[in-house]
């Protein structure tokens, strides 16, 4: 019978753990988690942890999800996997069809790989081969914000900019044009978000006046970039840029990897600024947090120019060897259903209301600078001093604290750095919301008391 301590033990002697300085789990338990079930797990001492991070922002529907489970289940007595190239199978045929029909308008072509990293190398290279196609060998940079993240593989590493995860391998990475954000916790006081977003376009616009020759696209996470610390920005900003790409002869790729999916309130975030890019990169909830799966959408314009006598030597010939997996197919194609369901898009909305509500004390307190939300993803941004938003010396880990105090009382909380956020899976009950909130306010008192 296992425990959590010989789990543990047994764990710290032959695992290495993925964004962790292992050595802090010389005082901080690793905790082995036991089932799942909806909103809650458990570990093997029997404790209870509420998943308010929806599990790295992958789980939509909770835990052993009872139409996913008896989906996959079909699945596997069915075909749990064939190579993708020469094959196909139904639930990636199934699957492909629905992406077209659900994403914005124009992206019918479907490119599936393994998980989000992947998906932004195929976009980039895909990109990038595109104008190769067409003759323009001169397009090799690609246009990133600041602040943005898109995964830790080498091109996706070089096109994000969270200095934590990047600096060190700087030296191997690939040079990109970053252009300032228009992230809004950055705005006037009494700007609006709108106002700040289109104020910040001017910088885009120039940075794809100077380089367009050079540019195969921009790359950007609509609406909340949230490994850069749930910053969000104002949808006028996606439609300026989509104007200046056209006008400019530059792809744009929308990573929507973590905010797909009913993040944002809508079913993808492109759609508040009524949108369609040139890609679109999709992982994270499109399993339900099930199975690793991405896929890049994009147009039939793209499509074309790869499609050719194989002599022409202009195929895409990019390759994962779980590419299409049929188990992770099948688990897309139920989370998709239960969206359509159960109208999804819809409950959120009341689901997001509630969410602000229980977070509404957070407003005043005082090591709290903003407190801000799109849709299902709430952030509070905790600062050593509200009045100069002064923030906290990184090296004191407050955030870090909050998780701990959370984690004791039942809540999984995984601040980024000083920011605490909110984004459950959407089975999310208020009274669940109510307990978040309490326990992240506990948890700020507690992390701020010296
Ligand atoms: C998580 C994430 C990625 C990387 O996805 P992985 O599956 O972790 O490789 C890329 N872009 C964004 C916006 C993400 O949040």
């Amino acid at each position: 019978m296992s425990s959590n301590q010989s789990l543990s033990n047994l764990d710290l002697s032959v695992l290495w753990h993925p964004c962790t300085q292992m050595k802090d789990h010389e005082t901080f338990p690793i905790i082995p988690i036991k089932k799942g079930q909806g909103i809650w797990l458990e570990d093997f001492d029997g404790n209870r942890y509420l998943d308010a991070i929806s599990s790295w922002w992958v789980n939509l529907f909770g835990h052993a999800n009872p139409a996913i489970n008896a989906a996959l289940k079909d699945q596997l007595d069915t075909l749990e996997h064939v190579i993708f190239a020469g094959f196909t199978h139904e639930s990636a045929v199934k699957l492909a069809e629905k992406l077209v029909e659900i994403t914005p308008e124009g992206l019918n072509r479907c490119f599936y790989a393994d998980n989000g990293s992947s998906a932004v190398e195929v976009a980039l290279k895909m990109s990038f081969h595109y104008w190769r196609n067409l003759g323009q060998i001169q397009k090799t940079q690609f246009i990133t914000l600041e602040n943005s993240y898109h995964g830790e593989t080498l091109g996706a590493l070089a096109v994000g900019n969270v200095s934590l995860y990047k600096e060190t391998y700087a030296p191997l990475l690939m040079d990109v044009i970053t252009v300032p954000g228009p992230d809004c916790y950055h705005r006037e006081s009494g700007e609006s978000w709108s106002d700040y977003s289109t104020r910040r376009f001017t910088l885009m616009e120039q940075a794809l006046q100077q380089h367009s020759d050079t540019v195969c696209a921009v790359i950007i996470e609509p609406l909340v970039q949230c490994a850069g610390n749930m910053r969000m920005y104002d949808p006028v900003y996606l439609k300026l840029l989509r104007a200046a790409c056209d006008k400019y002869h530059v792809h744009l790729i929308a990573d929507e990897i973590a905010v797909g999916f009913g993040r944002t309130g809508t079913l993808f975030a492109c759609e508040q600024g009524a949108i369609s890019p040139d890609f679109m990169c999709l992982s994270k909830g499109l399993t339900g947090g099930y199975l690793p799966l991405s896929a890049v959408m994009t147009t039939d314009q793209i499509y074309q120019a790869f499609y050719a006598d194989y002599q022409s030597m202009s195929a895409f010939l990019h390759s994962h060897s779980y590419t299409g997996n049929a188990l992770a197919c099948r688990a897309a194609l139920a989370t998709i259903d239960i969206f359509q369901q159960h109208n999804i898009i819809r409950k959120n909305k009341s689901l997001a209301d509630s969410m602000a509500k229980a977070a509404i004390r957070f407003h005043d307190h005082p090591n709290v600078s903003e407190v801000r939300q799109t849709g299902m993803i709430l952030a509070i941004e905790l600062v050593k001093n509200k009045r100069t938003r002064e923030p906290y010396p990184w090296q004191e880990r407050r955030g870090l604290k909050v998780y701990q105090y959370a984690l004791s009382k039942g809540v999984l909380l995984r601040p980024l750095g000083n920011v605490i956020y909110f984004m459950p899976p959407y089975i999310v009950t208020e009274e669940e919301l109510l307990l978040i909130a309490e326990v992240a306010w506990q948890g700020i008192q507690h992390a701020v008391k010296d």
